[in-house]
């Protein structure tokens, strides 16, 4: 040890301190440091098991349910719908989400239903030129320890369901919660009958009843940045007989393509197509799902009327006028689309509260996001196995205010600055034609040539965000804030 207190002992990886600033220049050390810091299956066990109500059978709530049953809590899941299930189309599944569901055991429920796309391409319209590209096989896989998939919502549903069920986790149906009591711990169905638990999460949507008793009665505004979307698929069959639009189906791939003014169109390859077209505040995503048989659509558009006032007999029509005039091939495509379903695009504010007592919201109850960074149900998986084992580290019932306040804090900071990303993105995609989107496709140019960079517009690619977003260690995080509330001297 030297004066300045640095061990010079060149064999000692541990006399090697994380950081504290933001820096990888130690990952390679993990393994000397933590041999098993590569994904492992399974969660930390309780050392208090708690008998836990948990409101919402979404993807949020049956990935907590799957978290906590297997520390060793008893969960009981109430769900409002008569019949579990899941609406809308394709849905990406982060790095960061799969390296979760994996410890969770879900690999083989999701596998035979998952695409894993191979890069992300962002293309200029007229030319089909590559302007963005993040590689993600094996890239992702290799720097986050776990892939980046696209799957059905309804397959990534029954996956959780049959997981559920499989661990005899139980689940009351068409048990609407119309009321709840932090202090007590309960909650009252419709049908007026109370039951009592040692904590309530409500991972219950957007729509919330929970999270304005959480807040005290005054709900929070939403953020409505004035988009809505429609999501729609198409069988790949008929686009394969198509010349024009079957190239789209040779590689897995997601594409975005960006337009401004129906100028501008870029395309986003990835194992799904994403197109996204931005400029005009409009771009459209695309990617294979159910193990490549639909061509999975979210058309992004201006549209700031009240949800209430549209006609969905309307809606293929609407969505055809709405891009029309776009590149050919994906108004070919779109002209195939035989229905859709038309989605509000809310971002809910940053919340200062999640927990009430023994109530505690996570998923989109607690922090809804714009889907611009693909990560609203990511955050919901993290949120379940961040409170896990926050849950974990208590050794008697007095330790779950301040394990909830550690959870809270954590999951508030890291659910925020998603919210921010994903807003973020839909300033950078939505540039008009001009000297921003020059500096902008410009900037992208060096990770199209393959050629080293240090900083992007696209958030898949630019490297800091990459690693916050997609390598970002959950129960690491629930970890330092424990430990450093223990040598704060916090009563725990
Ligand atoms: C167009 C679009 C694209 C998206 N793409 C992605 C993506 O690619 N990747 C990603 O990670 N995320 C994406 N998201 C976000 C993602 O869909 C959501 O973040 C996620 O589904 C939220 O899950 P949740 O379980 O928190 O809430 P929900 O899915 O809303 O589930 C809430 C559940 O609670 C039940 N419930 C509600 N109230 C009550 C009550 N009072 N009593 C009993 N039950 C109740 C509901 O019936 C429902 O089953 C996208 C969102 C949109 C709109």
């Amino acid at each position: 040890m030297t004066s300045n207190g640095v061990s010079h002992n060149p064999h000692d990886a541990t006399a090697l301190s994380m950081p504290t600033y933001p820096s990888n220049c130690l990952e390679f050390a993990k393994p000397f440091l933590a041999p098993e810091t590569k994904v492992s299956e399974g969660v930390e066990k309780a050392k208090v098991p708690l008998n836990i109500l948990l409101v919402g059978a979404g993807l949020g709530g049956l990935s907590t349910a799957i978290a906590l049953t297997q520390s060793g809590h008893t969960v009981t899941v109430f769900e409002q719908t008569p019949v579990l299930g899941e609406v809308g189309a394709g849905i990406q599944v982060p790095s960061n989400s799969t390296k979760i569901l994996f410890k969770l055991g879900l690999k083989p429920y999701l596998k035979p239903y998952v695409t894993e796309p191979e890069s992300i391409s962002f293309r200029r319209w007229q030319t089909g030129n590559v302007i963005g590209n993040t590689k993600l096989v094996p890239d992702f896989t290799n720097n986050f320890d776990a892939p980046y998939y696209v799957i059905h919502r309804a397959h990534f549903h029954s996956a959780l369901c049959q997981k559920v069920q499989d661990m005899g986790i139980e689940i009351k149906l068409g048990a609407r919660v119309e009321n709840y009591d932090p202090v007590a711990g309960s909650i009252t169905l419709a049908d007026g009958t109370t039951f009592t638990g040692d904590l309530v999460i409500a991972a219950d949507g957007i729509k919330s009843v929970a999270r304005k008793i959480v807040l005290g009665g005054e709900d929070m505004a939403f953020r409505k940045p004035g988009f809505a979307a429609y999501r729609a698929t198409v069988d790949v069959e008929r686009m394969r007989n198509d010349p024009e639009v079957s190239w789209l189906l040779e590689r897995p791939a997601l594409n975005i393509w960006y337009d401004k003014d129906k100028i501008h169109i870029l395309r986003l390859h990835l194992i799904m197509d994403f197109y996204d077209r931005i400029g005009d505040a409009r771009h459209v995503m695309t990617y294979t799902i159910g193990a490549g048989k639909a061509f999975n659509m979210v058309l992004s558009h201006p549209d700031a009327t009240d949800p209430s006032t549209w006609d969905p007999t309307k809606a293929v029509d609407d969505m055809k006028a709405e891009f029309d005039g776009w590149d050919p091939v994906l108004t070919k495509i779109i002209g195939m689309v035989e229905k859709t379903l038309k989605w509000p695009l809310i971002s809910g504010s940053v919340l200062d509260k999640w927990v009430s007592d023994k109530l505690v919201i996570l998923g989109d109850a607690a922090h809804a996001m714009l889907p611009y960074m693909s990560q609203g149900a990511a955050m919901a998986v993290e949120d379940g196995l961040a409170l896990s084992r926050a849950l974990s580290k208590i050794q008697n019932t007095e330790q779950l205010g301040k394990c909830l306040s550690i959870f809270e804090q954590v999951r508030m900071q890291r659910a925020g600055q998603m919210q921010e990303a994903s807003l973020l993105n839909s300033q950078l995609w939505h540039f008009a034609d001009g000297p921003l989107q020059e500096a902008r496709d410009a900037a992208m140019v060096p990770e199209v040539k393959g050629l080293p960079f240090s900083h992007s517009p696209n958030q898949w690619s630019d490297p800091a965000t990459q690693m916050w977003c997609y390598g970002y260690d959950t129960e690491g995080a629930i970890d330092e804030a424990w430990e450093s509330s223990r040598l704060n001297n916090v009563q725990l």
